[in-house]
């Protein structure tokens, strides 16, 4: 970010260290826990360090899907991408990194109506799966705070638009 003339503040939005688009969409522990979620529903608790490896890590766990690999990488990265912009910008600070994976989740059903009838299916379902999957890990981190994340998460996540 600083390479490119960015003016503000170097750090992650998520943590101390410095950011960088490897730090943001994979290093950062947030970006981590996202991963995470999006691998219990696919069967892994390995984590993809990479954009290069989010696919073989797809190819690994997910076979058979590798039209839809692409939508479930910019589902993932544009949910990092906009709390991160919230962070910065309106010091709009998330409270677990489950949102991020909720929204990730809200994008993958959305953008299932762009994918061949085949394959929106397949989309829609996944997108339910880490809705789940999200929600069952918040129960277990941070058993108080779940519904009200839930129903923030079904209410405003459209406003944004
Ligand atoms: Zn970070």
């Amino acid at each position: 970010m600083k390479k490119r003339q960015w003016q503000g503040d170097t750090k992650c939005s998520f943590c101390s260290e410095l950011e960088s688009a490897q730090h943001l969409f994979f290093g950062c522990s947030v970006a981590k826990i996202v991963w995470r979620t999006l691998g219990a529903v696919i069967g892994t608790s390995y984590v993809p360090k990479t954009i290069w490896q989010v696919y073989s890590w797809l190819y690994a766990f997910l076979p058979g899907f590798y039209e839809i690999y692409t939508v479930g990488l910019a589902a993932v990265c544009w949910s990092i991408w906009l709390a991160r912009n919230r962070a910065t910008f309106e010091k709009n600070f998330i409270n677990t990194p489950f949102e991020i994976a909720f929204t990730t989740s809200a994008f993958l059903d959305y953008w299932a109506g762009m994918q061949k009838p085949e394959m929106a299916d397949n989309v829609k379902k996944g997108a339910q799966l880490l809705k789940r999957s999200a929600a069952q890990m918040l129960r277990l981190c941070e058993p108080s705070r779940a519904e009200a994340t839930e129903r923030e998460e079904n209410e405003g996540i459209w406003d944004e638009w």
